[in-house]
């Protein structure tokens, strides 16, 4: 999610100028942020958590090793991968429902993608019951560009911009981010972010949302599909499951035929999915 910053009359992106670069106090800017016009509109958080729960999570991103589940890496794929279909287009995911690509679309051109993109992940992932924690966090990221930096000559010292994203216990797992690492060639015009997104020039900070803003913005998302929060978390698990069926038969990710299907349903994976 992007910040902008009003400059004569003319709202500009606040990373396009070196406006952040003299502000010390990540806090501050958390809750001018969270208090801006911009934002306060669709930006939903309990303020009261800014002040009490505000913190820098510590700089681990998701790493493979964490998806020894594969429930949470359906879940986690099809969200990354959605992510950089919306982000970038180039992907061509024919298969994908219309109505389902719409949604990630609309929440790209809101600038919400993050929330919605973890909000459905947290709801997910609590869905399987696993022996994990999962926090919505609501805050931002902050990137201090290296010096001789190729984006320090164009964003500055650092870009900040607020962000959402999902805690397991004690990693951070974020599609919106890591889609970006995951999915790029040299030459793609997201190259050189790659190459700055590395844990340590990027700090996250935010606070824990409780329960009541993740089913309020979920409750938002399920209407604007005419669905209940439940109908709405199991059309998405399927696609989900089209999605990683599609990534096995493409010979993308290995499963084995004798294995319990990663849909759930309690079959090996040749007497479901496969079929
Ligand atoms: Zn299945």
């Amino acid at each position: 999610m992007e910040m902008y910053r009003e400059v004569n009359g003319k709202k500009i992106l606040a990373r396009d100028n070196a406006y952040w670069s003299d502000i010390k106090k990540p806090i501050d800017i958390a809750k001018e942020m969270v208090n801006s016009d911009v934002f306060r509109e669709k930006w939903l958080t309990s303020l009261e958590n800014i002040e009490k729960q505000f913190q820098r999570v510590p700089a681990g991103v998701l790493s493979k090793s964490l998806m020894t589940d594969v429930y949470l890496e359906k879940i986690f794929r099809y969200l990354m991968r959605m992510s950089h279909f919306v982000i970038f287009g180039k992907t061509q995911l024919d298969y994908i429902p219309s109505s389902i690509k719409q949604e990630f679309k609309r929440e790209n051109e809101n600038g919400m993608l993050c929330v919605y993109v973890n909000v459905l992940m947290s709801l997910l992932i609590k869905r399987l019951d696993l022996n994990t924690l999962i926090q919505f966090i609501q805050g931002f990221y902050k990137i201090d560009f290296p010096k001789d930096s190729f984006n320090r000559v164009v964003h500055g010292e650092m870009a900040v911009g607020l962000h959402a994203f999902t805690i397991l216990d004690n990693t951070i797992i974020d599609p919106t981010l890591q889609q970006i690492g995951d999915n790029f060639s040299i030459g793609d015009s997201e190259f050189m972010v790659i190459g700055e997104t590395l844990p340590s020039f990027i700090s996250m900070y935010g606070w824990v949302e409780s329960e009541d803003v993740v089913y309020r913005y979920a409750e938002g998302y399920a209407k604007e599909v005419n669905m209940s929060i439940h109908e709405w978390l199991l059309a998405h698990d399927e696609v989900a499951n089209l999605l990683f069926s599609t990534a096995i038969k493409s010979g993308e990710f290995t499963y084995g035929r004798n294995e319990i299907c990663f849909c759930g349903s309690g079959k090996k994976y040749k007497k479901c999915h496969l079929i």
